[in-house]
């Protein structure tokens, strides 16, 4: 899928949203959810979608839209890293097929890195066990602030 295109209401996050497909939920407001990303590119991947937004990627969403988003993706990566203690953390975000896009609702990666420790490929790889993603999504959900 190019840049350019028509929102799919039947996507894997939009049935997330509305319960109709499974996730390891870490964190949920009036304006995102937060769950573990099912092919983890490291230990405490996790997404931040919009819960009211058709907007494909980043250049389609509302601004109202992206500020709240954005303070939710800071408040994730914060209980994050406080759980799981990383050396670093990447916030990633794909726009278009070209780009690595693979699932076209908007969402934010965020991805903690250890030193030494190389990331794992992008939405490839053995699925992860959903107890260990439970268990994940509990630590760092004990985390918000
Ligand atoms: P994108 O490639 O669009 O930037 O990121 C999509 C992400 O969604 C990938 O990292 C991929 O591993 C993840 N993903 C794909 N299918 C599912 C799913 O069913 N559940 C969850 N939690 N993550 C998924």
């Amino acid at each position: 899928m190019s840049l350019d295109g028509v929102y799919d209401p039947n996507n894997i996050f939009a049935k997330i949203l509305r319960s109709e497909a499974p996730a390891a939920k870490v964190f949920e407001d009036d304006h995102v959810v937060a769950f573990m990303d099912v092919f983890p590119q490291s230990r405490g991947h996790t997404l931040v979608i919009p819960k009211h937004s058709q907007a494909r990627n980043l250049l389609e969403v509302e601004p109202e839209i992206l500020s709240a988003m954005i303070l939710g993706v800071q408040r994730v990566t914060k209980a994050v890293r406080a759980a799981l203690k990383p050396d670093g953390v990447m916030v990633a975000q794909f726009n278009g097929a070209s780009a690595g896009q693979t699932v076209y609702h908007l969402h934010f990666h965020i991805i903690p890195r250890w030193e030494g420790d190389a990331v794992r490929g992008h939405a490839s790889g053995a699925m992860a066990d959903m107890g260990e993603l439970a268990v994940l999504a509990k630590q760092i959900a004990a985390m918000i602030s």
